[in-house]
């Protein structure tokens, strides 16, 4: 069943393939040797020439040759940052946060000083700071604040081929900067494919190619569809280990939860071989990774050992790990995918594309020729993947990225240089969405609540929870609601221990449901001092809660800031779930009389998560956090509501059904969706269009 049978293999092919010839190891070098042994060192001076000449250019290189780390140190050396600082944007957190600390040790200072981050939430950088890496989120929300970003002198989009929303805004929203600050300097680094429609964009500006040492990948395909990518990918992944030459190996999965399953399978296969193979390191990698995992990825395997690093797409270009001869890619990647029918997001395993597809495989040929077993048929290749991916502007909820541009004084929206713009519907339903949520009136104008809502660095659902809380008087819980719901998850659940884990969660279970739940861990947690070996008794993940509790503090000093008072509803935290509703009427459900729940629009049919504190609870009417999508639709962080408080909460969107002769209390359950309305009334849709057409 594994794709990488030997007899697979024509002898030709096998005859090629040396990998173990390894160069000298980079582990043995200076880190002054380091960076002068990669691609880019050797067009220093012509790239440093180039951007003093160009206002803007593309960049393109191979992963891996030294673009993020050393182009921002060559700018700085070059005297770019005497006069504003040197800023690098990246996709991902974990990417920025990274390369920041591989460029402060290069540059041989303290991560925070002439070299820091800034992602959401936490901030490294100080005044001494010249290069500066951080997500394209944070960029895009200093441009609301400071839409010249005068105190940079040079902005690198990075990984601008990965067509984040953000990246995407960016891209207007600096090319207009750059016509007010001719001294402002742009560089797009993307990869090949994109470079010519980058240039284009950018009104054909000149296009710098790296060029790339990359060796032959031998590329294997599996000869039937599997039906468990995972269990083919650890098989193939001994077999590599048990058959093939040295070199370490990179397997693609899709998130942290398959990633730590995997790990753990792998572990215990390897140590039921017994003590006579050689070790084999298994090293997990995403975003959520603790920062001592994270300098473990890049540290090469002990002699006689093997490294097999299994990560997200993370590994596909943000992040280099080198050494790589053998790469398994099963083909698939979570994405985020939006319904703008529904107006819900949702997190989906979807197959890569083609062009991620030998992204990866050429991760296997960085240090050597290498070898990519793709665990899905030339065929499926063939037909079943998109020749590239789809920007995430054309398949994401827009509303947090209108909001801000609206609050940047952008509204004529449908003229706005969109690289490619997204589809009508998707800008409709998030105009719609806001409309809502309160955060433009009818006329599709910022009202002020909107403005306040653009201040929280979170989407406009969220925000206006906490804004609604500063009025029902809960916001110091729902300051700590807020932050826990940035975690991925705060309870520790040990395959071996899982009922003890279970019976320790039921205690803070609150029978209203999962949002005061983690109100409950929060607070038992500062009760004790906010201690370690609280969290350890109550398999409470004590890193989670430090984060939390950070999150929390900057949230915090957001609402001072902006004057919203902090007050406690004490025992009263029915407020604290009216508030929910708020900002997520939209993700509400009620009670079927046959099995879970439906979805008050469309009438979707959802479920509550078994780990949920309503599990077995008779909760008729339910708001949620979000949708996950696995063996059915799963509600994630559910709690029980009543329904007339959908009605004050969102009086655009819900009315009573005027029917007579009910009681009061039937009358307040039999709500009606008024969305219909306006996704159906032109007049609305004009006037949208109208208004933010001037
Ligand atoms: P590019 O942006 O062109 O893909 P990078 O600048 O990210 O290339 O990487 C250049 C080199 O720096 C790679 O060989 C990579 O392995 C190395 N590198 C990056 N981050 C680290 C780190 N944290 N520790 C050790 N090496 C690193
Ligand atoms: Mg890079």
């Amino acid at each position: 069943r594994a794709a990488a049978r030997d007899e697979e293999v024509p002898e030709w092919k096998k005859t090629i393939n040396k990998p173990g010839q390894a160069p000298t190891k980079r582990s043995e070098m200076s880190m002054k040797e380091q960076r002068e042994s990669l691609p880019v060192f050797a067009f220093r001076n012509q790239l440093i020439k180039a951007v003093e000449e160009n206002q803007i250019m593309v960049v393109v290189g191979e992963t891996g040759s030294g673009k993020t780390t050393q182009l921002t140190q060559y700018l700085a050396e070059a005297g770019f940052a005497n006069n504003g600082m040197i800023g690098c944007t990246q996709p991902r957190r974990v990417a920025a946060k990274s390369v920041a600390d591989r460029v402060s040790k290069e540059v041989g200072c303290k991560l925070g000083e002439e070299v820091g981050y800034t992602i959401r939430f936490e901030d490294c950088t100080s005044p001494a700071t010249k290069i500066k890496y951080m997500t394209d989120g944070m960029l895009q929300r200093e441009i609301l604040v400071d839409p010249d970003i005068k105190r940079y002198s040079c902005i690198m989009l990075d990984e601008a081929h990965e067509r984040t929303i953000s990246t995407d805004v960016l891209f207007a929203l600096l090319k207009k900067a750059m016509k007010r600050r001719p001294d402002l300097k742009v560089i797009v680094t993307s990869a090949t494919l994109d470079a010519d429609k980058f240039s284009a964009y950018f009104n054909e500006c000149p296009i710098f190619t790296i060029p790339g040492r990359t060796y032959p990948v031998e590329v294997l395909y599996s000869k039937e569809p599997e039906s468990d990518y995972l269990d083919t990918a650890l098989v193939t992944i001994m077999q590599i280990h048990l058959t093939e030459p040295k070199g370490d190996i990179l397997l693609f999965l899709t998130g942290q939860e398959e990633i730590d399953t995997a790990c753990e399978v792998l572990h215990e296969r390897m140590k039921a071989l017994g003590p006579n193979v050689p070790d084999l390191v298994i090293l997990p990698v995403y975003s959520q990774l603790p920062p001592e995992m994270q300098s473990r990825i890049f540290e090469p395997a002990p002699p006689g050992a093997r490294k097999v690093v299994i990560a997200t797409n993370i590994a596909e270009t943000s992040i280099t790990i080198d050494g790589i001869y053998y790469v398994v890619d099963p083909g698939f990647v979570k994405q985020n995918a939006y319904d703008p029918k529904l107006g819900m997001d949702s997190l989906v395993v979807t197959p890569i594309s083609q062009a991620q597809a030998n992204q990866r495989a050429g991760r296997a040929g960085r240090t050597g020729p290498g070898k990519c077993f793709r665990l899905y048929t030339e065929a499926a290749y063939q037909s079943e993947m998109l020749p590239t991916t789809i920007p995430e502007i054309q398949r994401q909820n827009l509303a947090l990225t209108i909001l801000m541009l609206k609050a940047m004084g952008i509204n004529d929206l449908l003229h706005f240089d969109f690289m490619d713009p997204p589809p009508i519907n998707t800008m409709l339903t998030a105009l719609e969405e806001l409309y809502a949520l309160g955060a433009l009136d009818d006329e599709g104008l910022l009202t002020r609540l909107g403005r306040r809502m653009a201040d929280f660095p979170m989407e406009p659902s969220l925000a206006k929870v906490v804004i609604a809380a500063v009025d029902h008087g809960c916001s110091d819980e729902m300051l700590t609601v807020v932050a826990m719901l940035n975690l991925p998850t705060v309870f520790y659940r040990p395959k071996e221990k899982q009922s003890q884990a279970d019976q320790k969660k039921s205690k803070f279970h609150d029978p209203h449901g999962d949002h005061l739940t983690l109100l409950n861990v929060y607070n038992g947690w500062k009760n004790s001092g906010f201690s370690n070996p609280w969290c350890f008794e109550n398999f409470i993940q004590a890193r989670a809660m430090r984060l939390a509790k950070d999150i929390r503090n900057q949230l915090e000093d957001t609402m001072k800031r902006h004057r919203h008072p902090i007050a406690s509803c004490g025992r009263n935290t029915q407020k604290v779930r009216q508030a929910l509703c708020a900002g997520f009427f939209r993700n509400t459900a009620r009670k079927d009389p046959q099995e879970g729940y439906k979805t008050l629009i469309e009438g979707t049919p959802v479920y509550l998560h078994p780990s949920s504190a309503l599990f077995g609870k008779q909760a008729e009417w339910v708001v949620y956090h979000t949708l996950v999508l696995t063996s059915k639709e799963y509600m994630h962080y559910t709690t029980s509501i009543e329904p007339k408080w959908l009605v004050e909460a969102a009086p655009t969107f819900f009315k009573v059904a005027p029917t007579d002769k009910l009681s009061k209390r039937k009358q307040a359950e039999r709500i009606q969706p008024l969305y219909n309305k306006f996704a159906t009334e032109d007049d609305w849709r004009i006037s949208a269009q109208k208004k933010s057409g001037r």
